[in-house]
């Protein structure tokens, strides 16, 4: 009763059944692209033309993270769930007329008829949080690589170009600030855009830990950039700058003078707990431990709690960051001449 079914089936079986994937645009002719790297999953943008034409199909760099991959892994979770289920649509519709010729076949055959429903639930897991577009395009940053010319576009923090990996150290950390700080400005639209007062809340939230985190990264980059023009300075440890305290006495050690030559210790105490919070946003899920405690000295709270970060607080934290950072920069560029760019081959510390 099956033999159309089982004809086409023999008939999928080894065929390609081809669908496009990703190369929709948006309205300024960028294309999506997402970090294949499963603890990063960066999404950002790349002019199509650039992606077309600067961009290797041997190796693509990731905004955010540096990793490199073959330009056929970047399609984003939307774009690969769309290509399934295009891939799901054709496959069925085959097999849909074959089980109607199949069915007609047994109805002329018996009276009763007979139904047969296949449910296909493609199980999707989206990360990213919806925001209303009129939230978006302040907070979007459109970069121009000062190398290739590669022209892409990032919410939050990008540090390398995704056709050649170059990172100029200097311009993306200002870019960072700035997007930073776009962000916080946005939040008013983003509780208005929202709807559901829950949802609303839980993406400010969300956006404000980011800024949190995207800060910290920033002065990290940053700092280890400016950390490899020193030519006697010791060999760091991988992450080095995501420790105030330890990327404070390494750069004693290669400066002859710590951070604070730039901040105050009432600064830098502040400093110190917001990097501590990071480190809890980024590995306790925000749960506050006996070592965050000890080591930041913030004794509003206990352990078990979850740890609240305000706006304000993001915004001091940007504060302190741009004010060392020009310090730190003063110390390495003596009289303030430009940074030496590095490339994101020599990012490592
Ligand atoms: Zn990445
Ligand atoms: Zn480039």
């Amino acid at each position: 009763m099956f033999e159309e079914m089982l004809r086409v089936a023999r008939q999928l079986d080894g065929m390609k059944v081809s669908v496009s994937v990703g190369g929709e645009t948006d309205q300024d002719g960028y294309i999506d692209r997402q970090c294949p790297a499963t603890d990063c999953e960066f999404s950002f943008k790349v002019h199509a033309g650039d992606w077309r034409d600067k961009v290797s199909d041997d190796g693509v760099h990731c905004a955010f993270c540096g990793h490199t991959a073959d330009s056929q892994q970047w399609f984003t979770h939307e774009q690969v769930e769309h290509a399934k289920k295009e891939t799901l649509d054709k496959v069925k519709g085959m097999l849909g007329q074959a089980m109607r010729t199949d069915a007609q076949r047994l109805n002329q055959s018996q009276r009763r008829n007979s139904f047969l429903k296949i449910t296909m639930n493609v199980s999707s897991q989206p990360r990213e949080i919806l925001l209303p577009a009129e939230a978006t395009d302040p907070m979007r940053l459109k970069i121009t690589c000062s190398v290739c010319g590669c022209r892409y576009a990032v919410i939050g923090s990008a540090f390398f170009c995704p056709a050649c990996g170059h990172n100029d150290a200097e311009q993306v950390f200002r870019q960072s600030i700035t997007a930073i700080r776009s962000t916080l400005d946005a939040l008013p639209l983003v509780r208005q855009g929202i709807a559901d007062a829950d949802t609303a809340e839980n993406t400010v939230r969300l956006l404000i830990e980011s800024g949190l985190q995207n800060a910290i990264t920033a002065f990290q980059r940053f700092a280890e950039a400016l950390y490899l023009q020193h030519p006697a300075a010791p060999k760091a440890r991988r992450n080095v700058f995501q420790n105030l305290a330890e990327g404070g006495a390494l750069w004693v050690m290669a400066c002859d003078h710590g951070y604070d030559k730039h901040l105050s210790d009432s600064e830098l105490a502040s400093l110190s707990r917001y990097f501590q919070q990071r480190h809890l946003l980024a590995h306790k899920e925000g749960l506050v431990d006996d070592d965050y405690v000890a080591k930041s000295g913030d004794t509003t709270y206990c352990s078990g709690q979850r740890v609240v970060v305000r706006e304000a607080a993001v915004r001091e934290c940007v504060q302190l960051i741009e004010t060392l950072a020009v310090g730190m920069k003063r110390d390495v560029g003596r009289g303030g001449e430009p940074l030496r760019p590095i490339s994101g081959a020599e990012k490592k510390v």
